[in-house]
């Protein structure tokens, strides 16, 4: 367990753990801990190993902004050329702080408001994922309220089964919320097309997150390459997108790596087939291995025949633990080699509050440094603040450069928008 490489960008020099040129002893005792360290330089060599299986399809990649939202990030991406795939009107206005413009961005989500169309139609988005037909119909009636004609792509449920580590991580099963169930997908895409304030410019589907093989993505494909025959065959003019959604796996232990060519050579197919420019909205698989964790141990002790290692953080830091049961490597930032078993677990009152369980691992003693790693992708979008604890600091590291990307949160913005004298009122 624990042996292969996660990335390139994390490796110990004299001893000690340093993300890319940066010490993570040093970084802590300057920005303090728990804080999220990512690195650019994992970033771009994810975003270019997806690129280059993908050389000769007509494609781009959407970066999905609910794995890693911070600004610095978004801003990365775009120089490296990402569009992103967003599902909040507070994804579209970082993305549009990150410097993106409308055409970069496609909306996805199962419940978009009223008002998130509105926005997103105002900054002219490149299509909307639309999701059911009542989502269509209220689509349309804000871009006729605008003026508008709404650029459409309905997310197909490809009703596939799929294996992901986890359920709560699998979207395109027959029965889940997301998507329009693949039998109503013809009848809805008529709705779009006979509207003159929609315009169906592409099918979608997403089938899930950390997939471990291309069968699913194959199934879902070909599923949906039946119901474009369909569809083009009622009369699409201005189809042109075929949205695969994200869920490319990344190795948080020793499972096998994404056969990232593999993918390439499925893309290309039904690239060649339908002759539609393909959009990919990978998340995890350009973040994830680019960030850790960075805590410090307050204490250590043992209970009922088990050690502990009490961190400062937890699951208000980072949840994927206790809400996916998920596996994080954890390890001492300056490994002393002697091995001890321990439960690390953060200070929130929860007994659901854990980063790792009966984990061996070097032993680090109260003061010392422990690092979670892949912990680039749904860490800190998915950090709270119960317990009242302030989110920490995220840092953005580029070669032997680094920079605080997000400042720790304080108590005055803990209690931001709070009073203890309410303003009654009555009508
Ligand atoms: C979450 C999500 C993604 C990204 O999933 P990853 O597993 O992080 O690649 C892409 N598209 C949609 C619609 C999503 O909801």
């Amino acid at each position: 367990m624990g042996t292969s490489v996660l990335s390139s960008a994390f490796t110990e020099r004299q001893g000690t753990l340093h993300c890319e040129g940066v010490s993570l002893e040093a970084l802590a005792t300057q920005v303090g801990t728990p804080a999220y360290v990512y690195s650019a330089g994992a970033i771009r060599e994810q975003y270019e190993r997806l690129t280059a299986a993908l050389a000769g399809v007509s494609f781009r990649v959407h970066f999905s902004v609910k794995a890693n939202s911070n600004l610095a990030v978004l801003a990365l991406l775009r120089e490296l050329g990402a569009g992103v795939d967003i599902v909040s009107g507070g994804e579209l206005r970082r993305a549009l702080a990150a410097g993106m413009a409308g055409p970069d961005v496609v909306f996805s989500g199962v419940g978009k408001t009223a008002a998130e169309m509105r926005e997103a139609l105002a900054a002219g988005v490149l299509f909307f994922n639309v999701e059911s037909e009542g989502e269509l119909r209220a689509l349309e009636a804000v871009a006729a309220e605008l003026g508008t004609v709404a650029p459409v792509a309905l997310r197909v449920n490809p009703e596939v089964d799929v294996e992901t580590p986890h359920a709560y991580t699998r979207t395109g099963g027959k029965g889940h919320k997301f998507g329009i169930p693949y039998d109503e997908v013809r009848q809805v895409a008529r709705l779009a097309l006979a509207s003159p304030h929609l315009s169906l410019v592409g099918l979608d589907l997403h089938i899930g997150s950390q997939l471990s093989s291309m069968e699913p993505y194959e199934q879902g494909i070909a599923k949906v390459e039946l119901l474009l025959r369909d569809i083009r065959a009622d009369g699409a003019p201005d189809l042109a997108y075929l949205d695969i959604g994200g869920g490319l796996a990344v190795v948080y232990d020793d499972e096998p790596p994404t056969d990232i060519e593999a993918f390439g050579r499925t893309v290309r197919g039904v690239a060649e087939r339908t002759g539609l420019r393909i959009v990919v909205e990978p998340g995890r698989f350009l973040v994830a291995n680019a960030g850790v964790l960075l805590t410090r141990v307050l204490y250590t002790k043992r209970s009922g025949g088990k050690d502990y290692m009490i961190v400062d953080a937890g699951m208000t830091e980072l949840i994927r633990p206790s809400h996916y049961d998920a596996y994080h490597r954890v390890a001492a930032v300056t490994p002393t080699g002697q091995r001890r078993t321990v439960d690390v677990v953060g200070p929130v009152c929860e007994s659901g509050d854990f980063l790792a369980l009966a984990r061996e691992m070097d032993a680090v003693e109260p003061g010392g440094l422990v690092v979670v790693h892949s912990a680039g992708a749904y860490g800190m979008v998915m950090a709270s603040n119960y317990n009242s604890r302030p989110r920490p600091c995220e840092v953005l590291v580029d070669g032997d450069r680094w920079a605080v990307v997000r400042e720790r949160e304080t108590f005055d913005t803990l209690v931001l928008g709070e009073t203890t004298t309410p303003t009654w009122r009555r009508d």
